[in-house]
Order: structure tokens, then sequence, then C-alpha cells
């Protein structure tokens, strides 16, 4: 019970942060929302532990120790328990689904609120408030099984599901001036729509301009002001849309989603066959061996490494 009743406390004492007047209580108000929902993780994890584990499923350190029966059974050991890796492998291991992309995105900003704090008002940790909201809402009912309007107690449900609902108003909005303006392609437009400000993390990006080309405007972030032109807001959102796949082609191997574009060194989507800054489609097809060319190797030459290589022996 005292695991359930900590998160539940430590969201409660989140939404007062938020609710208070105080700017400086925005820090607490990420660090107990994150809390509160790393609790509730951590709830469900003791209550799947098999009794007399000592919670093994929350601990970091679990060890295999034989019962009277000669019986092997996993028990937990020590006071540290598992940190947000260990609880994702431990779900994902579980069958326990969680929107981890989501979580993600609280915790980078709560990792990043000290940087943000200079630029940061109110209304950017609506969107983190937002998020969290999705994230108790959905995991308090499928996983727990419990109301969350019950647990955490009307007032606290009321500033949720309020934050929720502007925001969500706000992002639709930005939602639809974004996708009156045609892209290069449609994973382009995807990338803006989930970017959130690197000053202040804000999922509120409006474009300067309505029903034109995606290239001439501007793009502008509703909570702190900060102003990007096409190129700039094109890196950093397809960067970011991309940051899982590039950090697995470095770690596993496999081709890298993005590359240099050879045309205007702008940020080249190598799966859709265009650059996502100037829109040039460079060959894929090596003209000399008929070889599909890889993503570092794409140039204005329309050969393969191992061909250029060869040419340039010959000359
Ligand atoms: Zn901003
Ligand atoms: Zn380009
Ligand atoms: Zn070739």
């Amino acid at each position: 019970m005292s695991i359930l009743k900590n998160a539940i406390d430590s969201i409660a004492v989140g939404l007062e942060d938020y609710s208070s007047p105080d700017q400086r209580r925005v820090i607490s108000c990420t660090r107990n929302v994150f809390a509160g929902i790393l609790l509730l993780f951590k709830y469900k994890l003791s209550i799947l532990s098999s009794p007399g584990s000592d919670e093994a499923l929350i601990k970091q350190r679990v060890l295999p120790v034989l019962d009277e029966g000669d019986r092997l059974e996993w028990k937990g050991k020590g006071t540290k328990t598992v940190d947000v890796q260990g609880i994702k492998e431990r779900f994902e291991s579980l069958n326990i689904d969680v929107d981890w992309k989501r979580i993600e995105k609280i915790n980078n900003f709560r990792n990043d609120i000290e940087h943000y704090f200079s630029n940061l008002k109110h209304e950017a940790i609506r969107s983190l408030i937002s998020d969290s909201f999705v994230i108790i809402n959905d995991f308090i009912r499928k996983h727990l099984d419990e109301d969350p309007k019950a647990l955490l107690g009307d007032g606290a449900w009321a500033v949720l599901i309020e934050v929720n609902e502007v925001y969500e108003r706000e992002k639709d909005e930005c939602t639809t001036a974004l996708q009156s303006l045609s892209f290069f392609d449609g994973e382009i437009l995807a990338a803006f729509d989930g970017y959130s400000c690197d000053e202040c993390g804000s999922g509120l990006i409006m474009p300067s301009v309505r029903e034109g080309e995606a290239t001439d405007a501007n793009y502008i972030c509703k909570s702190c002001g900060k102003i990007l032109p096409y190129e700039d807001m094109v890196r950093g959102a397809v960067s970011d849309r991309y940051s899982y796949e590039m950090y697995l082609s470095h770690t596993d191997g496999g081709d890298s989603p993005l590359a240099d574009c050879p045309e205007c060194s702008g940020i080249y989507l190598y799966a859709q066959s265009i650059c996502a800054t100037c829109g040039h489609t460079a060959e894929h097809e090596c003209q000399r061996c008929g070889s599909t060319i890889r993503p570092e190797e794409l140039s204005d030459e329309s050969f393969c490494g191992y061909c250029s290589y060869v040419m340039s022996k010959d000359d």
C-alpha cells in the first residue's frame, strides 16, 4: 500500500506545485510528477512479485536462493530499487505496455529543466503535465484496474483534466496549421508535429504562414517565442524523430536512416529517398554495377563507394 500511497502523494504534490503562482515551483512540479509516475510503475512490479521474494521485481539486485524444499526462488537483495531502464526491461519482459516515447519526453524535460529554466514560462510545463496525464490515466486503468479519479482525488484529477484539455486544444491548432503546409514528405510533417522546443521544451510550434510551402515558413514556439527558419527546424525535428534509429544503427550496425544530402548537405531521409532540407532525390542505384548505394556513400556522382574507388584508380 505504501508505494501506491507515495505515488499518489507525489503526483498530488506535483500538481499543487503546478497550480502555485510561484515560478520556482516549476522544478519541483516536474520532479514530483515524474517520481510519482515511476512509483506507480514500481507499485505494479511490487504486486507482481511473488510473496516472500522481498519484492524481487522492484529491486535492482535479484539473487537465486533455494527454499526448504530445495526449489529455486528469486529474492530481492539490498535497498536499491530499479531505475527507469530497469523498469522498462521488466515491463517489456512481462508484456506490460507503456508509451515509452512519452515517458522519455517527460524524463528529458525533467533533466533539461535547469537548462530551460531561464526561458521557462508557466505554459511550457503544460505539455509535461498533459503527457503525464496520458500516462497516468492509461496506466491506472489498464494495469492497476482502478479508477484514476477515485485514486487521485477530485482536486488533482480536475487539474490534470483541465491542463490536458487546454494543451490538447492548442496542440490541435498547431497540428492543423502544420498540416495546411506542403512538405516534401509526410515524415517531415510528422517530425515537425512531434518536435519540442529546444529552448523551453514546449510541443506547441506554430508556422508563420498557412497553406504555403513548408520551406517558406518560420516556426514559432508559442511558449517562449523562439523563431526557427525552415532549415533549422527541419534539422532539429528530423534528427529528434530518428534519434533512436540513429542510435541503433550506431550500436547494432545496420544502415543509418539519415544521410548528408549530396546537393545541399542538409538532412537526407534515406528510406524516403528525399532530402528533408531541399527536396533533392539522389540516385540510390550505382550506374556502373547496379548495386544499392549506401546512405554514407550517396553523392552527386551516382556510383557506389566501391565503383568510385575503382574508377578513381583507373584515371
Ligand atoms: Zn520554446
Ligand atoms: Zn538537400
Ligand atoms: Zn557500383
